[in-house]
């Protein structure tokens, strides 16, 4: 036994004996204490405020900067940058104008997560456009942290959302087309993932994350990927930093990808390692990685960034300083 470790256990010891089993709960906690604890006191605040988004979301990024430019909180500003792309018809796979399921139905999923470890998501809904705020009304006015389908909207029009057709002529010309064929075969880049995924840190240096999307276009009526699902799609520590990602969720749900990335950068690692390890937990798991894209980005708490994919071709937004910038990502499968 080290010494370290001997210390540690001996006056676990002590204590347990002095106060009996009240106390073992916080023996196992002290116990799990990381070895690499980020305090307040190392983070430079003059780099903050922080906007970071997947793919090459420019608007809803440089709305996110310029609202925590304006001292808005992490969790409201990344609410109102990826509100863009949601109320963009033009984006098919977040919101409105998303491509629906192979019967037809337009089904978005989306979380939310803030400094405080709260968590709230909606999945599966239908006609309602901004569902990362309906996830953070889940979050904040209900006992809850998920709801879905039918029950997820309805709580949506008692809080006031619109009802609203999201299913486009567009996607809807697509769908028939697709129907010639009906082959479901997730192509890998940007025209079938592009979920966007925001981290923010605000002037006073805290964390918040949210996710949203249609999830992959043409999936079986009912699918439900990691976008909303806490730890797979979206994890915030404010102690720490934030993970999120896009892709085929289905891959990132099997490996839990977001908690992943922070329990590494708890570990020490930089944002940019724990992308990495992250996706080598999947591209060493399933073979068939080559046929799909995943990709991962992570902020720590002291501003760091990172990104990582299985295939060229991301890229994610990043907003400092009044610059809002696109950074394209390094990626695993290579020649
Ligand atoms: N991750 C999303 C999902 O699996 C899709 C995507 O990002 O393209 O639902």
């Amino acid at each position: 036994m080290d010494r370290r470790k001997f210390i540690k256990n001996t006056s676990i010891t002590g204590i347990a004996v002095a106060s009996g089993a009240a106390i073992s709960a916080c023996n196992s906690s002290s116990e799990n204490k990381p070895d690499v604890v980020i305090t307040p006191k190392s983070v430079d605040k003059s780099k903050f405020p922080i906007a970071i988004c997947t793919w090459g979301f420019v608007d809803a990024n440089a709305a996110a900067g310029e609202a925590l430019s304006k001292n808005k909180k992490a969790l409201d500003a990344a609410i109102e940058g990826v509100a863009v792309e949601e109320e963009n018809i033009k984006n098919t796979t977040v919101g409105k104008g998303g491509a629906p399921d192979r019967d037809g139905n337009v089904t978005l999923d989306a979380c939310v997560m803030d400094s405080n470890g709260n968590y709230g998501a909606v999945l599966a809904v239908e006609n309602i456009t901004n569902v990362a705020a309906l996830a953070c009304k889940v979050m904040k006015e209900t006992p809850h942290v998920m709801l879905a389908g039918k029950g997820a909207e309805e709580f949506g029009y008692s809080q006031g959302f619109k009802k609203e057709n999201l299913l486009t002529e567009a996607s809807k010309e697509a769908l028939e087309k697709w129907k010639e064929t009906s082959e479901y075969k997730p192509i890998i880049n940007i025209e079938n993932h592009d979920t966007i995924g925001m981290l923010c840190i605000d002037k006073d240096g805290d964390i918040a994350g949210v996710c949203s999307t249609s999830g992959l276009a043409y999936k079986m009526k009912g699918r439900i990927g990691d976008s909303a699902i806490i730890g797979s799609g979206l994890f915030v520590d404010n102690a720490i930093g934030a993970a999120v990602a896009t892709g085929m969720g289905e891959e990132v749900l099997k490996t839990v990808g977001s908690f992943l990335i922070v329990e590494l950068m708890r570990q020490g690692k930089s944002p940019q390692e724990a992308c990495e390890e992250a996706i080598h937990r999947i591209t060493t798991k399933n073979d068939k990685y080559k046929n799909f894209q995943v990709a991962y980005i992570a902020i720590n708490k002291y501003g760091e960034t990172g990104s990582y994919c299985i295939h060229e071709g991301f890229s994610m937004m990043k907003y400092q300083n009044g610059k809002n910038e696109n950074i394209k990502s390094d990626f695993y499968n290579k020649p």
